[in-house]
């Protein structure tokens, strides 16, 4: 059952399919021993990472995300410093306690990168298993990471999905849809807008206040990404010295605010993205939108578009921003996939930007149809983009692709509303494209940093 809400969901950088689904796996895991009461028996575990958690998994921080979960801190709740002391002090003692039960765990021999197996059914495997004391293995189990911080057990996507609905929650939601198509449908019939719809399945779920208050700190974390990246200097960690670029651009906007070129809309657009992205790469709290490695594009679009000079944020304009973005982003994730391991960027910064188009035609006043149309040209452009980054780090080229998404987006938003939403392609054929794109992509393009910039970009 999907909702905008795990679509947008607050975690920590720098990617959201390897470092805040492991982590979400390894709690998976922890609990499921517990379910199987299997804690008590458990003297040692050992994590193996396979397909792209092997290939980028250093850069991506996947190694440091599975132990973390395995101690017991949730991408939403964590606390950075805390973490590090957690993690320094496993090191050390080479074991853990939780929940009353002191586990072996050495980095060193229980983390295993194994670039020999393949990934069995999506790039992003991960399997746990857990010893008893005399080193029998009594549990284990496989786990994917889906993109956008989503998980899944190998049980789980063995099955075959009943159907292509969205949102479809035992009948309880008002509004089924499976397309962009049956979504435009909906809103003609009901006479409402793709925001209004959407915020009516969400109601069938919890309060409409709790969905506004979720919303709302979903945008809150967004723009203090933006605010922290601002005005933190410095270089990125990871070896690549990749200096932040934010405060510098920032520092210049502020100190010419009368600037009139007509190129400034690029500048603000791109300053605030590369903020987040920045602190995205810093392994600072994002939202994923749909990813951590796209996590800029959004932030980036509200910020210019839904907020005052000072900042402060116009609510009404960023739900509807929100939940429309959410709403598109629902189609991506049910029709194709938000995972650049299976996708490359297209199904990263371009679904963002898709996302973001939307969102922002919204916002201005258009109609359902020109709302997707500003999806599908938010789209179009960014089809077959791949993933390949340097050092298989989210920076290069994520950082950048970002402030131009950003822009692509404002772009699309504005062709859509010249235009009355009846162009050629729909919003349901460029996304089976992106599909279908990402398929035939080789493996070098999805997230293993084996081809592209990462092998022409030489690390120093
Ligand atoms: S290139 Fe795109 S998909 Fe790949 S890590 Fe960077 S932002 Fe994500």
């Amino acid at each position: 059952m999907l909702s905008i809400l795990d679509i947008f969901r607050i975690g920590i950088g720098p990617s959201s399919s390897h470092t805040v689904g492991p982590m979400r796996i390894s709690q998976r895991f922890w609990r499921r021993l517990g379910q199987k009461k299997l804690l008590t028996k458990t003297d040692r575990i050992r994590m193996i990472f396979r397909g792209s958690l092997a290939f980028t998994g250093l850069g991506h921080g996947t190694l440091r995300a599975g132990q973390l979960g395995l101690l017991g801190f949730k991408p939403e709740t964590i606390n950075l410093n805390m973490a590090e002391a957690a993690l320094s002090a496993l090191s050390e003692n080479l074991e853990f306690t939780r929940d009353g039960r002191t586990v072996q765990f050495d980095p060193k021999r229980d983390i295993i990168l194994d670039f020999d197996q393949a990934a069995k059914l999506h790039p992003n495997e991960m399997e746990l298993q857990a010893f008893d004391s005399k080193g029998a293995l009594i549990y284990k189990r496989i786990y994917y990471s889906t993109g956008g911080g989503f998980t899944a057990s190998h049980a789980q996507l063995s099955k075959p999905a009943k159907n292509d609905k969205v949102a479809v929650g035992g009948g309880a939601v008002p509004y089924v849809f499976g397309s962009a198509k049956d979504l435009l449908s909906v809103c003609t019939q009901q006479k409402i807008s793709i925001a209004d719809l959407i915020m009516k399945n969400e109601d069938a779920r919890r309060p409409r206040a709790q969905t506004e208050v979720r919303l709302d700190r979903i945008m809150a974390v967004m723009l203090q990404g933006i605010e922290r990246g601002l005005n933190t200097r410095g270089e990125l960690p990871g070896g690549l010295h990749v200096r932040r670029r934010a405060p510098d651009i920032w520092a210049k906007l502020c100190g010419a605010p009368g600037a009139n070129e007509r190129e400034t809309l690029f500048d603000w657009l791109n300053v605030y993205a590369m903020a987040v992205n920045e602190e995205n790469a810093a392994g600072g709290q994002v939202v994923t939108a749909p990813t951590n490695g796209a996590a800029g594009i959004i932030p980036a679009i509200i910020r210019h578009y839904c907020c005052d000079e000072t900042a402060k944020p116009d609510k009404k304009k960023t739900r509807i921003f929100l939940a429309t973005a959410g709403g598109i982003g629902l189609l991506y994730k049910q029709r194709a996939s938000i995972s650049g391991a299976e996708m490359g960027c297209q199904g990263e910064v371009g679904v963002a930007c898709s996302m973001a188009a939307g969102g922002l035609a919204a916002v201005w006043g258009a109609s359902p149809e020109q709302v997707a149309s500003a999806a599908e040209i938010g789209m179009e452009h960014n089809l077959g983009l791949t993933c390949d980054p340097v050092g298989g780090l989210v920076q290069i080229p994520c950082i950048e692709r970002n402030a131009i998404g950003a822009v692509k987006a404002a772009n699309a938003a504005r062709l859509a509303l010249h235009g009355s939403g009846a162009g050629k392609v729909s919003l349901d054929q460029v996304i089976e494209t992106m599909r279908q794109t990402g398929l035939d992509m080789s493996s070098k393009y999805k997230e293993t940093s084996q081809g592209g910039l990462a092998v022409n970009v030489i690390e120093c």
